[in-house]
């Protein structure tokens, strides 16, 4: 946990809506580490997304500074940010954004063909991330005719395929019931970490966030706590393993091996250049 991923300095970000200044964000400072799951929660309107929004690339700060991989990404301009977001940033939505009439394996591996990867290729990539979030058995199935949560694996195992060092989730869990969210929650912080990825969660529900690492309590654009949580059933969760795959084949515990795919799927050297 040595060196920071992400940091985040004095970070500003103002609207002016008609005379007045709406302080969105209001001097924000933190680091995030590799293979850490972080919560931002707060009340709705407190600058979660804007923060968001930030942190992907998606907005400007009015002021402050974001190092990402050690680059300053305030400085970036419109051409250099889709490039970071294209080689570096995963998205987890909660509508899943799905193409309904492709099967799972489709699904996944279509980020992977707008990039170039070949076909063969890339459907074993897609393969592995769906074994890893449990779907070895709906791999060839429609999107249209899986559980909300089954979806939501395979929009995890979307985002990951294309290797990214960082993943953004918006209420990820929003339309599964409480059992899915944990499963998903436990998953999404299992592979992160195995991985050494990086997860940052948005999310206006404490008990989903309880699931990171660390919280991030904002509140009015201001970070008024960072909480460091224990999971003492990590440990367990290997020795578990067995028992719940034969208790529930589907199980989102089963099957991964959790070894990193570094075969040069990801497109670090093939972009083009820019500035
Ligand atoms: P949250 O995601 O926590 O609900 P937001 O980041 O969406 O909060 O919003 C933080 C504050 O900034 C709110 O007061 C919101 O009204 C304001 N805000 C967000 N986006 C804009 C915008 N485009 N123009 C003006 N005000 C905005």
């Amino acid at each position: 946990m040595a060196i920071p991923i992400i940091q985040v300095k004095n970070l500003y970000k103002i609207y002016k809506v008609g005379d007045t200044k709406v302080y969105a964000l209001h001097g924000v400072d933190f680091e995030i580490y590799k293979g850490e799951f972080c919560a931002i929660v707060g009340p709705s309107g407190s600058g979660k997304s804007t923060l968001l929004n930030m942190l992907a690339g998606l907005e400007k700060p009015s002021k402050g500074e974001i190092v990402i991989d050690k680059v300053h990404i305030e400085h970036m301009t419109e051409n250099q940010l889709v490039e970071f977001r294209r080689k570096r940033v995963g998205f987890i939505f909660q509508s899943y954004n799905l193409l309904k009439t492709l099967n799972a394996v489709e699904n996944v591996a279509l980020p992977l063909s707008f990039r170039g990867v070949p076909k063969k290729k890339r459907n074993a990539i897609a393969e592995k991330y769906l074994k890893l979030v449990g779907l070895e058995k709906q791999m060839k199935h429609m999107a249209n005719a899986m559980s909300g949560g089954q979806q939501q694996r395979v929009g995890i195992a979307r985002a990951l395929a294309v290797n990214p060092r960082i993943i953004f989730a918006d209420e990820p869990t929003g339309n599964l019931d409480s059992k899915t969210t944990m499963e998903i929650l436990k998953l999404m912080r299992r592979i992160v970490r195995e991985q050494q990825q990086t997860l940052i969660m948005v999310t206006h529900d404490n008990h989903l966030a309880s699931y990171a690492d660390r919280l991030f309590h904002i509140v009015d654009g201001k970070i008024f706590k960072i909480e460091q949580m224990h999971h003492e059933d990590d440990d367990l969760e290997e020795n578990e393993h067995e028992n719940k795959m034969e208790e529930s084949p589907d199980s989102v515990d089963g099957g991964p091996d959790g070894s990193r795919d570094d075969s040069g799927h990801t497109d670090d050297g093939q972009g083009a250049a820019i500035g």
